[in-house]
């Protein structure tokens, strides 16, 4: 039996869960319920810029897990490619500047390239980046997706594939990125976990509503769906993760609700059931 988690110390919202807000709400939302940890999505900067953001979060005085995200490398053309590299070197240096220690990487997929070749250009894309992260002091988590984005997302959809890619790339700066929504159903997951070992950066929590109603934005509350969440957590903790737990849920319902109540609903399904 995996114990239930005893206060909210882990706990991490992302600024994805409360899309209506603007950093600066998010910032006060998130103080104000007692939460103390942040991962910060480029979109939520972007209107104040990397530097100005950066203030904001230190008067804040809540941590900041990671940035999302970088990644989507494949692409038709080796222009296009460059172009997305640079694209992650200043998401690379957009977490540096407020003091985010990971980018989290979705990795990328793009219709009418091949899989085989999309998961090639996404590992020669990570190790062209890597000397940049390793320089700016930021590790990169490879988030592998849910299969049903391999169309167009990510044409890394299993954990297996992340942990291989890991093991090419061979640097301290790189990782894996843990999220339920996009594993819970791998048979081997529980053994590819355990591959993990030392590498998990981050963790991602919430659940998978059935029926799903929408393959991007119907993500359910912990607790309200079918995956298993604290026998992930018990996997990922004997694997050495004990950092923070992040609430990720893109949700068109949730986004239309009060944000104030939803970060309370959290914090009660967080104790309940991760
Ligand atoms: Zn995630």
């Amino acid at each position: 039996m995996i114990e239930p988690l005893k206060d909210y110390s882990r706990l991490c919202v992302h600024t994805m869960t409360t899309k209506p807000w603007t950093l600066e709400e998010a910032l006060s939302g998130y103080s104000e319920a007692e939460i103390s940890a942040i991962t910060v999505w480029r979109q939520h900067i972007e209107p104040y810029g990397a530097k100005k953001a950066a203030k904001l979060i230190e008067k804040s005085g809540l941590k900041v897990v990671s940035l999302c995200r970088g990644g989507f490398f494949p692409a038709t053309s080796g222009q296009d490619r460059e172009k997305a590299r640079n694209e992650n070197r200043r998401a690379i240096d957009e977490a540096a500047a407020i003091g985010a220690p990971l980018l989290v990487l979705v990795c990328g997929a793009v219709p009418g390239i091949d899989l085989a070749v999309a998961r090639q250009q996404i590992l020669d894309g990570i190790a062209a980046v890597e000397p940049h992260a390793k320089a700016c002091g930021v590790r990169l988590g490879i988030e592998p997706l849910h299969p049903m984005y391999a169309g167009d997302r990510s044409a890394i959809n299993t954990l297996e594939q992340a942990n291989n890619l890991v093991i090419a790339l061979d640097s301290d700066w790189v990782g894996i990125t843990v999220d339920v929504y996009h594993l819970w159903w791998d048979p081997f997951l529980r053994a590819e976990i355990g591959r993990c070992q030392g590498k998990i950066f981050s963790f991602h929590v919430c659940d998978w509503r059935t029926p799903t109603r929408d393959m991007l934005n119907d993500r359910g509350m912990m607790g309200d769906g079918c995956i298993p969440i604290r026998d992930i957590r018990g996997w990922v903790e004997k694997a050495g993760f004990d950092g923070p737990i992040e609430v990720e849920i893109f949700s068109d319902d949730f986004w239309a609700q009060d944000q104030n109540r939803l970060l309370s609903r959290i914090k009660s399904a967080y104790l309940r059931h991760v």
